[in-house]
């Protein structure tokens, strides 16, 4: 089993296929027009993405390959890891994607198998993902509105991620989920309609607190909106119940709807730290271990895994690594730094 100095039992898994992405999400990977203004005009200290400009992808050698993935994968499986979930970047970027995902969900001890996708090129892959054993997945959608899309994403893709939650219910995909981070005048005048949507669709939606992990290095408190006042909005408007969490490690506080059809989530890691329940672990696209988010550090098992490093030594890394896991993150006090690397490269 994997266990931290601080006594928590690590059981999830998530894989980052590519640092690449098709989107620019302004909290994560902003380089369009509309994000550049917006951190212009607000932010003196921010860095400003240039519009247009190409982040530095990381070259094609200095990545996993899938038997790498794969191995690393069993590894880590036989160490005690049950849930895996594969992110980026945006993983459906990753050719072989579903050649992978049969490998790992053909070996043993995975017991849920998992992908979290911004849905653009979901209509194309949803269907031999789903036959290559993929069961569960995760879509962003940050608003319902295409213009507002537009402006948050980067990308006109309102209407292929619709079709992907379509093609998702049809393929058996549920509860499908999808998150939503929420950002104070971007989209927290949609919470109602997403709800609603959410309600009407019987998806199991999670509103997330932006978090400082963004390429810009923009995020400010004050763009926080609270686990606490979505909730205080949402709660008697729509009747909701709090539903028991299935896992201690579970990072959204859920609620239902009086009729039991969809669910809203509400995960707020900046307001309502969870860190003593957590059980995660990341690996990267180029192969570093990060045991937090805002980890400072990453480990990296390329020199290992290329330079012929039996499955005993490698999995005696991982039990070392694991050891010097955070106890929680530091957001907010006086000496917290950002990571160095963004969201998009960690995988959220
Ligand atoms: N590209 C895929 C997607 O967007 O779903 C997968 C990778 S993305 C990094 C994984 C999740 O991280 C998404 O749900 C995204 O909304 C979330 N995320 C990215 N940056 C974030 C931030 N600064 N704060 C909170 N969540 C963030
Ligand atoms: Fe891409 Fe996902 Fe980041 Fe958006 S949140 S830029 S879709 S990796
Ligand atoms: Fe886990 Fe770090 Fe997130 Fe806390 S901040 S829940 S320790 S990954």
């Amino acid at each position: 089993m994997l266990v931290d100095a601080h006594g928590r039992v690590l059981r999830d898994l998530r894989v980052s296929l590519t640092d690449r992405c098709n989107f620019r999400c302004v909290y994560c990977l902003p380089d369009s027009e509309a994000a550049a203004a917006f951190y212009r005009t607000k932010f003196t200290g921010a860095r400003h993405p240039a519009p247009g400009a190409a982040p530095a992808w990381k070259p094609r050698e200095e990545i996993l390959t899938l038997e790498e993935i794969e191995r690393l994968v069993r590894l880590f499986v036989a160490l005690g890891i049950e849930k895996v979930r594969l992110t980026g970047g945006e993983p459906l970027l990753r050719q072989g994607v579903e050649l992978l995902v049969g490998r790992l969900a053909a070996l043993p001890g995975v017991k849920d198998l998992a992908m979290t996708s911004n849905g653009f090129f979901f209509p194309q892959k949803g269907r031999a993902l789903r036959a290559a054993g993929l069961r569960r997945i995760s879509f962003s959608l940050d608003s319902l509105d295409p213009a507002n899309f537009k402006r948050i994403t980067g990308r006109d893709g309102l209407r292929s991620v619709l079709a992907s939650l379509a093609l998702a219910r049809e393929l058996g995909l549920e509860p499908i989920k999808v998150n939503v981070v929420v950002i104070r005048g971007w989209n927290d005048h949609e919470l109602e309609a997403l709800t609603e949507f959410a309600h009407a669709q019987g998806l199991h939606l999670r509103f997330i607190e932006f978090m400082p992990l963004d390429a810009g290095r923009a995020w400010q408190r004050d763009l926080v909106v609270s686990g606490q006042e979505m909730l205080q909005r949402l709660q008697a408007r729509y009747g909701l119940h709090a539903v028991a969490p299935a896992h201690p490690a579970e990072t959204a506080r859920r609620w239902g709807f009086p009729d039991g059809r969809g669910e809203v989530g509400i995960i707020a890691p900046v307001t309502e730290p969870f860190c003593g329940h957590c059980n995660r672990l990341r690996l990267t696209a180029d192969g570093r271990v990060r045991t937090c988010l805002f980890s400072q550090q990453e480990h990296d098992l390329m020199p290992l895994l290329r330079g012929g490093a039996t499955d005993d030594a490698l999995q005696e890394r991982i039990h070392g690594i694991v050891r010097l896991k955070e106890d929680r993150h530091h957001i907010g006090e006086p000496a917290f730094v950002q990571p160095a690397r963004t969201m998009s490269c960690i995988g959220g």
